[in-house]
């Protein structure tokens, strides 16, 4: 927001302690949503939603053991793995996904970490997609000193890496990184002057409690991220968290609240899961702060909504897409 008060700025604490965290989640209702949609109107345009797309620009085989993913060789899903395609493959894409109105790109390709043999195609994917007009971003997985120089001088804008649920629930998920590598690479990421795109999972069967921190390592990092992803647990065949318990979507909708209270200047993105969602409960989380979405019917292997099933609710709501260069805040 143009002109910050000393009240602004005093919300867009990094200080944020657990009792406080815990006390807007468990809010009644009604109060949680009035409360975020008023820290929303305070920072954006709350009829404006920007619009991202997902390009999986390597799929399957992951050496990682992360326990939602189709794409990790460890687990059951019978993902084949492909190598890393083409650059034309990638701008030919991103035509479309601008054309169909997305103002940002994004990258994902199933690694632990890139290789350096890889980082010139990903040099070139950058800067053809940002010759296109477009934000660009990127999630490769952990990177070291000299792949984040050399990803941020090739103009990458946000790098998206998650740190998924919470300290104490991430080892039931992943063992084969620690919740402490994210946060490195994210620092790392930051330290260079990138865009930080860093978010998570629910519904894996976390306590309401990782929900809650999950939010709080976020909004406690030395700067919040630019972007939080909030995704619903979409469970895969054959991975060990096919048969997880649903999750009540109410508790999604808070966790949504919570992030944009915590972390008012972020866009929180409705990312995966948006397909097991009512067109209501999208409206409620875009009333409780959410103001990013993924565009287009996949979402690196998981499906997404259909593009004229968004328009049709974006048309019914009243809400219009942000567009490139314009990130809705007021
Ligand atoms: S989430 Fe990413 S890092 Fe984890 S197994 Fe899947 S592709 Fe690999």
């Amino acid at each position: 927001m143009k002109g910050e008060t000393m009240f602004d700025m005093q919300d867009l604490r990094t200080d944020w302690t657990r009792a406080e965290a815990e006390q807007i989640y468990n809010q009644p209702f009604m109060d949680l949503l009035y409360q975020a949609h008023t820290v929303h109107r305070m920072y954006f345009d709350p009829n404006q939603v920007q619009k991202s797309k997902l390009l999986s620009i390597k799929t399957g085989g992951c050496a990682e053991d992360c326990a939602y993913c189709s794409q990790s060789a460890r687990n059951g899903a019978q993902l084949s793995a492909s190598k890393l395609i083409e650059v034309e493959r990638v701008l030919a894409e991103a035509r479309k996904a601008k054309e169909a109105g997305a103002t940002r790109y994004c990258m994902g390709a199933a690694w632990r970490s890139p290789k350096d043999r890889d980082m010139e195609q990903l040099e070139a994917m950058i800067h053809g997609v940002k010759e296109l007009g477009m934000e660009t971003c990127m999630t490769l997985g952990m990177l070291d000193d000299n792949q984040v120089f050399r990803l941020r001088d090739a103009g990458l804008d946000y790098y998206n890496h998650n740190i998924d649920t919470s300290e104490r629930y991430y080892s039931e998920i992943i063992t084969t990184r620690t919740f402490a590598d994210r946060i490195d690479t994210l620092n790392r990421v930051r330290e260079a002057g990138m865009k930080v795109c860093a978010g998570g999972i629910v519904g894996m069967g976390e306590q309401q409690m990782d929900r809650i921190d999950m939010m709080l390592a976020l909004a406690t990092l030395e700067q919040h991220p630019d972007s939080v992803p909030v995704n619903m647990l979409i469970p895969i065949e054959n991975t060990p968290l096919a048969d997880v318990e649903k999750l009540d979507p109410i508790e999604f909708v808070r966790t949504v609240a919570l992030a944009r209270i915590l972390m008012p200047k972020s866009h929180v993105r409705l990312s995966a899961g948006r397909t097991e969602m009512t067109d209501e409960m999208q409206a409620m989380c875009i009333f409780a702060g959410a103001n990013s979405i993924f565009v287009g019917d996949t979402l690196l292997t998981a499906d997404n909504p259909e593009e004229d099933s968004d328009q049709a609710l974006f048309d019914r709501l009243g809400v219009t897409a942000m567009n490139a260069g314009c990130d809705g805040s007021r």
